[in-house]
């Protein structure tokens, strides 16, 4: 049985006061989902001590957006998993589609940053997910089994037992263009598939957000899909009222 989780991504969003409010107004729907769905923030790396003040005692979970793949050093302007995990953090996401795009990173150095953070007891959350282009191409299972094999090469399959796959599609994130729930349930029973390859339990176990463009109307559909276990959310974990009706959502398909 997976347990959904319901995870927003602030991306480069917040001030000292949206933080407070916001993470105050998820703690309770993220109590009283505890049990049948798993609710957490990722926030920008500023805010993240704060996040953590804020959600300490609940069952309000936090992560990064992002992680270097060092420990400590010379590394300007890095966040390391060992730092993020000094304050608490639970989830790193790794090769969110605006990193490998704006800085360039590579599945191989996406690979990295995962075994970085699994390495410090960090729970990586891998973006995967293709472009437009790619999409009506229909190249989108050659790219996500590429972006998945550079971290089996790295890290092994068992690695995803400790492990989250978020499937975006790049043109559904940001553009109010959701993957219709047909569309989103093939892929994510084609990685799962594709996952059993290589270990059938590590397949089975797996949880797969679904992220682009999820929001409170259509979660509901999205999320009772079988390979669908929740969500990574971006614009409507900016909103109260809609990451909560989205929580809702997965508790009530949970
Ligand atoms: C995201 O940034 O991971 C995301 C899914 O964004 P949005 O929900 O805004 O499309």
């Amino acid at each position: 049985m997976r347990k959904p989780i319901v995870m927003g991504n602030w991306k480069l969003n917040g001030t000292k006061q949206s933080v407070a409010d916001l993470i105050k107004a998820f703690v309770e729907p993220a109590n009283q989902a505890f049990g049948k769905a798993e609710v957490a923030i990722c926030a920008p790396a500023i805010f993240i001590g704060s996040v953590e003040q804020y959600a300490q005692g609940s069952k309000l979970q936090w992560g990064s957006e992002d992680c270097d793949i060092h420990d400590s050093g010379a590394y300007t302007g890095e966040n390391s998993p060992a730092m993020l995990k000094e304050f608490g953090c639970t989830y790193a996401i790794v090769g969110h589609s605006e990193r490998r795009g704006y800085h360039h990173e590579s599945n191989e150095e996406v690979a990295a940053k995962f075994k970085a953070a699994q390495n410090q007891g960090l729970i990586p959350v891998l973006c995967i997910g293709e472009s437009e282009a790619e999409f009506e191409a229909q190249k989108t299972m050659d790219v996500v089994k590429a972006e998945l094999k550079a971290v089996i090469d790295l890290c092994g399959i068992a690695a995803f037992k400790q492990a989250v796959i978020a499937y975006e599609p790049i043109w559904a994130i940001g553009t109010g263009k959701t993957a219709t729930p047909e569309i989103a349930q093939s892929v994510h029973s084609q990685i799962r598939e594709y996952l059993k390859s290589f270990d059938a339990e590590v397949a089975a176990g797996v949880r797969i957000l679904y992220g682009g463009s999820c929001n409170a109307k259509t979660a509901p559909e999205l999320f009772s899909q079988q390979d669908i276990d929740g969500g990574l959310i971006g614009g409507a974990s900016l909103k109260a009222p809609d990451f909560t009706a989205i929580i809702n959502a997965a508790v009530a398909n949970a």
